[in-house]
């Protein structure tokens, strides 16, 4: 396994640059920060300044220029809409040197499109970030192109390291990832929501419900994430026999919950194929 060292002297002496001021860009940014990466040192464009406050607010120097941003970046994160990502790699290619690493967190975006856009032996590492990086609390999975090292590697990982998990493999998958943990987010969501409503159904205030169910789903993923057991321990652990949780569980059972489950992780990574 490859050994990550930290260091702090080189975070905080490169310069990162971010192409699109959107939500996913946001998130990363402020991850960045909250490692060694001082605000002065990063730098933002966008076509339009709506988006580009927030970052200000962080101390982050903003632009409309997106080679302004790549002249005076070591790492560059595209973080543009999907299909404006071909438009903007065109612009800033010819100011792409072997000084830079170039991360897309374009969803279906493939390495081979982003390098076949770059000068020959660019670079490149796609990105998959997911929506509770804005709260440091991500799980983003990588995948490096031809030409990135193990070391570029080691780089983005110890620069994301505040955003959450932060994992590399091969970049098959990357859809696997963006079934399981992008439209997980969502998942997960919807049932946060089905708890709540239970409680109501059962007749407690829906504030109450929805505030109680809030802390169950996070309360339940950190004592998963810290405690490094397998769900099914944990599960059997809060499993009275004879008790509440077994005839819930059973419920969920019958209503075929863990089958659909899966199949919504799998019709998520078939579409993310598709898409790419
Ligand atoms: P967004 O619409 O919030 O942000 C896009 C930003 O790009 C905006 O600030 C816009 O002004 C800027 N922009 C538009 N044209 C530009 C140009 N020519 N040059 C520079 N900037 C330009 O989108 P987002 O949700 O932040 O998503 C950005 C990327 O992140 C997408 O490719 C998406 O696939 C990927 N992604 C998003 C999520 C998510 O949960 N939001 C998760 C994984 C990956």
């Amino acid at each position: 396994d490859l050994i990550i060292k930290m260091d702090p002297e080189m975070d905080s002496q490169l310069k990162i640059g971010f192409i699109g001021a959107g939500n996913m860009a946001f998130g990363i940014a402020k991850g960045i920060l909250s490692g060694n990466v001082l605000p002065v040192n990063v730098k933002v464009s966008a076509p339009s300044s709506k988006n580009l406050g927030r970052f200000q607010e962080l101390g982050i120097s903003v632009t409309h220029s997106n080679v302004e941003v790549v002249c005076g970046s070591d790492v560059v994160f595209v973080a543009v809409k999907p299909h404006l990502v071909p438009l903007v790699l065109n612009e800033i290619s010819q100011h792409v040197t072997d000084r830079h690493i170039i991360v897309s967190v374009a969803a279906g975006v493939t390495l081979s499109t982003v390098e076949e856009l770059l000068p020959e032996n660019s670079v490149a590492i796609r990105l998959m970030p997911n929506l509770p990086c804005l709260v440091q609390e991500g799980a983003l999975l990588f995948a490096r192109g031809s030409y990135a090292k193990q070391e570029d590697g080691a780089l983005l990982r110890s620069l994301l390291h505040r955003c959450g998990l932060v994992e590399e493999g091969p970049e098959a998958w990357i859809d696997i990832h963006t079934g399981l943990s992008g439209s997980g987010v969502a998942f997960v969501y919807l049932f946060a929501e089905a708890l709540a409503e239970g409680a109501v159904k059962m007749g407690m205030p829906s504030a109450l419900a929805h505030s109680i169910a809030s802390q169950t789903v996070l309360g339940a993923g950190r004592l998963l994430r810290d405690s490094g057991k397998h769900p099914a321990q944990l599960r059997s652990e809060v499993c009275t026999p004879g008790g509440t949780t077994i005839y819930g569980l059973h419920t969920l059972e019958q209503g075929g919950v863990r089958a659909a489950t899966m199949s919504a992780v799998e019709s998520a990574t078939e579409r993310a194929r598709e898409l790419g």
